[in-house]
């Protein structure tokens, strides 16, 4: 029996030579040419006003709770079915966090429920676009202006994926995004931050280099450089961006495979959602898909912890995740007691389907067929 792995990281074939290439340059620190490519790469492709790179889609988002100029106390407002970083980076600002629930359509956050929730301490709402597609922008741009909040999209998942055209990481003041080697294009551990707002270009740039004004030093904008801010190392260094640049000059066609693999499933399991009321993706009329993962909502843990052993059996791996933050060990004393039903039934019912570039369509099939047979259809 073949085994199926959830998940394979893609070597696109370059990576090695950048690499090379990088470090033969004899600048291997960060922002040097590879850094710069892949900067005007993600402007230029997605009209991002400021696209800088950092170790981890973890380092951009505590880049934008400093730009969002969190202070203790200050209330943030984030879905509870997300990963740990997307609320942990306010955290480690002093925030209290107001967790939101999921979508019964999706896992994204339900907008309706943000606006009774805002309090004169309310300062920013993180938009995590779950599955890389867009949660409802519109409403929730909205919602940001009249109450004067900074809105910063968690686009981890989300490269290329848009909300009514326009690029999911480019609508919030900020955007974080992962090229964790779980995610579309990679390099190993990575990130990036967007800003979109030029009037916080300079303080991010000042953020991500120690809180020190070196970017504008080395553009010959200051004579001297010194320590102007609070800030951390938030860049990677030029072994990564050399990477990541092999992976965006294939980025077409790794979306296009991905794709391919995303319509096999969705059509190998549309019978289950009639005949056995099992939930999958839904992609509303505003966004697009692109194609980062395949899940299945199970009608209960019982259904979804037998699914995953009848797959574990026949040799094909599946994954379940997020636990709903509102009842971690972490959060669960300090939320205000409200009830998450649809971020606890994502919990206990969500299941994550084998997915990754080369993926062949032959174990696609075998993937649905082992749930169509434990579904007995
Ligand atoms: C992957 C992921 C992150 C973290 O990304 P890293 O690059 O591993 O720090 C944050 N938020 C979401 C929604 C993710 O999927």
């Amino acid at each position: 029996m073949k085994h199926i792995l959830f998940n394979k990281p893609l070597l696109t074939g370059k990576e090695n030579e950048y690499i090379k290439l990088a470090v033969e340059s004899g600048k291997i620190s960060g922002d040097g040419i590879y850094t710069k490519k892949c900067h005007t790469f993600f402007e230029e492709k997605y009209g991002f006003k400021k696209a800088l790179l950092t170790t981890s889609c973890t380092d951009a988002l505590e880049m934008t709770a400093i730009l969002c100029n969190i202070l203790p106390g200050d209330e943030v407002i984030a879905p509870s079915f997300t990963f740990v970083s997307t609320v942990n980076a306010f955290i480690l600002r002093g925030a209290k966090i107001v967790f939101i629930d999921s979508r019964s359509d999706n896992p994204n956050m339900d907008e309706t429920q943000i606006e009774p929730l805002i309090t004169p301490r309310t300062k920013a709402i993180i938009a995590v676009h779950y599955a890389g597609i867009a949660c409802d922008m519109g409403p929730i741009m909205e919602i940001a202006k009249k109450h004067n909040l900074l809105l910063v999209e968690d686009a981890a998942q989300a490269i290329d994926s848009y909300y009514n055209g326009l690029p999911l990481g480019s609508l919030g003041h900020f955007g974080a995004f992962s090229f964790h080697e779980t995610k579309n294009v990679i390099s190993g551990e990575g990130g990036m931050i967007t800003i979109n707002h030029p009037e916080y270009i300079t303080r991010a740039e000042i953020i991500r280099e120690k809180g020190t004004n070196r970017s504008a030093f080395f553009r010959g904008e200051v004579d001297k450089y010194g320590w102007v801010d609070i800030g951390s190392s938030f860049l990677p260094s030029e072994v990564i961006a050399a990477f990541l640049y092999a992976q965006l000059e294939n980025l077409e066609m790794i979306q296009k495979r991905r794709k391919h693999i995303w319509d096999i499933y969705f059509h190998e399991l549309a019978l289950l959602r009639e005949k056995r009321g099992i939930q999958l993706p839904f992609i509303p009329a505003y966004a697009t898909n692109n194609a980062h993962m395949f899940y299945v909502v199970c009608n209960s843990l019982q259904e979804r912890s037998a699914l995953i052993e009848h797959l574990k059996q026949n040799s094909i791996e599946s994954v379940f995740h997020y636990l709903s933050l509102h009842k971690s060990s972490f959060y669960k004393n300090k939320h205000d007691g409200r009830e998450l039903p649809q971020s606890d039934r994502y919990t206990d019912c969500l299941l994550r389907l084998a997915f990754f570039y080369e993926l062949e369509d032959v174990d696609v099939m075998t993937v649905t067929s082992k749930i169509k047979e434990f579904y007995k259809i």
